[in-house]
């Protein structure tokens, strides 16, 4: 063992790493589930260990060659809690087919699904893929052959948002109570944008905590209209938190986002963003949901 992975292991053990199974409630739920979404697997945060989130844990677990059992003991703890691959627009992008296995399919299976297509996040590159691959393509007037190459990647990794360019904002397709709108968004970091004013404010608010010693990051700020399909419909089949109807999210005007808040409530970053937050604009205006900021200026 290298003394970083030392290191490593005593903070996991330090920190609260009960073994977890499908079934489980609960803040370490809830930190499992940020760690498999810094991991690049697209669970929702909402503290309970369903079936969604046991895929997440298989699929994880196969990638990074553990017993595959969905059970999250001190080696799924640890593998979880070492530092994350880059996902996306960065992340490793080998060419896949057909056949393939690893942590790179189940990347392709999660850009699948916030696209809308409805395949397991299992690492598992089989003909239900195969075919979601084909119908993305064509749907992006790409060739059709079912291989996922750098410009099938590219079309994966797209949607609206790109990187902000260095003058200033992006603007992007949003949605304000129902009606469908540009909108100006900024990088909050984590590859994670908001409107450029809640984003400014965002970027203010992290500094300061920071100086405070608690670090905010945001898991979820700026959707897509095919990203709020996707939670909505997760929501509407008992899979996924409370989602507002397509058109009609917060997220997608650019102004709300979900922090990790690992602990909820009772945490120290929940006490810092309660007492500080609506100095910079934000309150959190759902209840039951501590991740959900939404910047009312
Ligand atoms: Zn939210």
């Amino acid at each position: 063992m290298t003394a970083v992975s030392a290191v490593r292991s005593t903070q996991a053990r330090s920190l609260s790493h009960p073994t977890l199974r499908q079934g489980a409630r609960g803040p370490s739920v809830t930190l499992l589930q940020q760690k498999l979404r810094a991991h690049g697997f697209n669970v929702s945060v909402d503290g309970d260990f369903g079936p969604n989130t046991a895929a997440a844990v298989r699929a994880f677990q196969q990638a990074r060659r553990l017993g595959v059992d969905g059970v999250v003991g001190p080696n799924t703890w640890n593998a979880l809690n070492a530092a994350a691959p880059s996902t996306g627009g960065g992340g490793a992008t080998p060419t896949l087919r057909q056949g393939a296995r690893g942590a790179a399919v189940s990347q392709l299976q999660n850009r699948l699904r916030a696209h809308g297509y409805n395949v397991s996040v299992d690492g598992d590159f089989g003909p239900a893929t195969a075919n979601a691959v084909r119908s993305f393509q064509r749907a992006k007037g790409l060739g059709v052959d079912g291989v996922v190459g750098p410009a099938t990647w590219r079309a994966l990794n797209g949607g609206s948002v790109g990187p902000p360019p260095a003058t200033g904002g992006a603007r992007v397709n949003g949605y304000v109570n129902g009606v469908a709108q540009s909108i100006t968004v900024s990088s909050v970091g984590n590859g994670k944008f908001l409107r450029t004013d809640a984003a400014n404010a965002f970027n203010r608010m992290k500094a300061d905590a920071a100086r405070a010693g608690i670090n905010l990051s945001v898991v979820s700020g700026f959707r897509t209209m095919d990203e709020q399909r996707y939670l909505y419909n997760l929501y509407l089949q008992g899979r996924g938190n409370l989602a507002a109807r397509p058109g009609y999210s917060n997220h997608q005007s650019g102004i709300s986002a979900d922090l990790s808040v690992p602990g909820g409530y009772g945490s120290a970053t929940y006490r810092w963003l309660q007492n500080n937050g609506r100095r910079y604009g934000f309150v959190n205006d759902v209840g039951g949901e501590p991740w959900h900021w939404t910047y009312r200026g």
